[in-house]
């Protein structure tokens, strides 16, 4: 019955997402980030993450660094 209630939240730029899972075992909220790669622990840090989270994957360019 408990399911394991996966979820994802988009980041800053909507370039990427966090996605918070129940640890099988621990039953610990953790979190992963497609966009940069990072992880941790808690559903709220996940999504506070999420959105403070801008790596692009390098979709545009960056013209702005001349
Ligand atoms: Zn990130």
């Amino acid at each position: 019955m408990a399911a394991l209630g996966s979820r994802f939240y988009l980041t800053a730029d909507g370039g990427g997402r966090v996605e918070t899972v129940t640890h099988p075992e621990t039953g610990e909220r953790v979190w992963s980030c497609s966009s940069c790669e990072a992880q941790g622990r808690g559903e709220s840090e996940g999504r506070a993450h999420a959105a403070g989270c801008s790596t692009r994957s390098g979709s545009l360019p960056l013209d702005h660094f001349n």
